[in-house]
């Protein structure tokens, strides 16, 4: 990569304000850049945003230019689509999305042939050539095809199902409410619950890219709705995705909201319990995972932040389980990526093995944590990293992604932010006031810092 230009792929996609900072122009570029690096046959979807249309457009646009043939498989979750790529054996996929961002914002990532997100060693190469503009130009008779494919959601669905044990799932007669957040998943998960004999009732289910029921990112703030008509519907279970269903979230049959980290905690103590072995999940995740997954007599390996890192090492290691504590679980019995439709399968199957989700997020161990940031000036954080680095030296650390301190009531990670400039700090202790000093500490401790010269 050319040092100093502006780098175009953040840790999920390129992404931008539409017809700002994400236009179709800027879309057409990217369909070239991607076809080139990728040849062969590319399949594209988009999750309900009202700019996808054109933004989708554009980057079919370049895809065919440079000879690629394209499969438009319409609205479906980012891990159908993943899903598809890999079944199928095509060369890549291009999903138009932005995530659980507000309405306004719009992105284009790439999934590489075998269904995981391109790796930043692939957006590098794809960066590479949008840059110098080295675009492959197909002769007039060798432009790409465009076709049409309406069978990804249900061959996802189907998936799905075959992973799971659906007569366990049956047997419960269970009750979910589930929020679609009027995203991609309006055309996948009702028809998996269905499938998976759970009665259902839904809540922002009619895809629409206004969002009108609530923003995408599923906070409890967000889905307050859903903690309602859970109690109020004596529900087993809620469950909400964000806007391209790579992510899940629950709620308790209680109404409580489940914080992700426990989430991903019980499941990978389950999956460990069923097969042994090994969960994989970034340096930044609460030590409620670890601490649950050996328990069940596995072991945790930690990654750099990032879900496509966390993705391929599982693969390396032959894991189990892993994924991260904002829902975006990674189970290898469906695909090696983050998918909201397995995770709420897997989550289904276990509660119907072992009882209620409030007794089950019970008997975890405590989990106590704080995020914070500090911003910096634009260009400042490799030097403080560096005098950070400096001042913590003897210290018991790892580096894998910024800077890891063990503490003796817990732990701090320092590490800048790889989009913004500003540097986030984690903490966790062995109570919450013991998480929110160390946090404290450490903010002022990044303050000093700075102002040394
Ligand atoms: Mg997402």
């Amino acid at each position: 990569m050319v040092e100093g230009r502006k780098k175009l792929f953040g840790t999920n996609g390129v992404r931008g304000v539409v017809n700002e900072s994400m236009s179709p122009e800027l879309a057409l570029r990217l369909g070239l850049a991607i076809g080139t690096a990728m040849h062969g046959e590319i399949a594209i979807a988009t999750d309900t945003r009202t700019s996808n249309t054109m933004l989708k457009e554009a980057v079919v646009s370049g895809l065919l230019s440079t000879g690629c043939n394209v499969i438009d498989t319409g609205i479906i979750p980012t891990p159908a689509l993943q899903y598809f790529v890999r079944e199928r054996r095509l060369n890549g996929g291009v999903v138009i999305t932005a995530s659980h961002n507000p309405p306004e914002f719009n992105g284009v990532k790439a999934i590489a042939s075998d269904g995981t997100e391109a790796s930043s060693q692939e957006e590098g190469m794809i960066e590479d050539i949008f840059y110098s503009e080295n675009f492959k130009r197909a002769r007039w008779n060798e432009i790409g095809q465009l076709h049409f494919n309406e069978q990804a959601a249900s061959d996802y669905i189907d998936a799905i199902a075959s992973k799971v044990d659906v007569a366990s799932i049956k047997k419960r007669k269970l009750r979910v409410v589930l929020d679609c957040s009027n995203g991609a998943s309006c055309f996948t998960s009702p028809y998996l619950l269905e499938k998976l004999g759970v009665e259902f009732i839904t809540l922002n289910a009619q895809p629409q890219g206004s969002f009108p029921g609530h923003e995408s990112e599923p906070t409890p703030e967000h889905l307050q709705s859903l903690i309602k008509s859970v109690s109020a519907l004596d529900a087993d279970l809620g469950a909400a995705h964000d806007g391209d269903a790579d992510r899940t979230v629950f709620v308790d049959e209680k109404g409580n909201y489940i914080p992700g980290e426990l989430s991903l905690a019980l499941i990978a103590m389950e999956e460990v319990r069923k097969s042994g072995g090994t969960a994989v999940v970034p340096v930044s995740t609460p030590s409620v995972v670890e601490r649950a997954v050996a328990s069940a007599g596995g072991k945790t390996i930690y990654t750099r932040v990032g879900s496509p890192v966390v993705a391929r090492k599982m693969m390396e290691v032959h894991a189990v389980i892993g994924g991260e504590e904002n829902g975006g679980i990674i189970n290898p019995r469906m695909q090696y990526c983050r998918d909201g439709g397995m995770t709420l399968a897997t989550m289904l199957e276990i509660i119907a093995k072992n009882g209620s989700l409030s007794s089950l997020i019970a008997k975890l161990p405590e989990s106590h944590t704080v995020k914070t940031k500090v911003q910096l000036a634009e260009g400042e954080g490799h030097m403080l990293m560096e005098r950070f680095r400096q001042s913590v030296q003897g210290m018991k650390r790892d580096e894998t992604d910024g800077i890891k301190l063990f503490l003796d009531r817990g732990w701090v990670l320092v590490r800048p932010s790889g989009t913004e400039p500003l540097i986030r700090i984690f903490a966790e202790g062995d109570t919450e006031e013991q998480a929110r000093k160390y946090a404290e500490e450490y903010v002022r401790i990044i303050n000093e810092l700075r102002e040394k010269r």
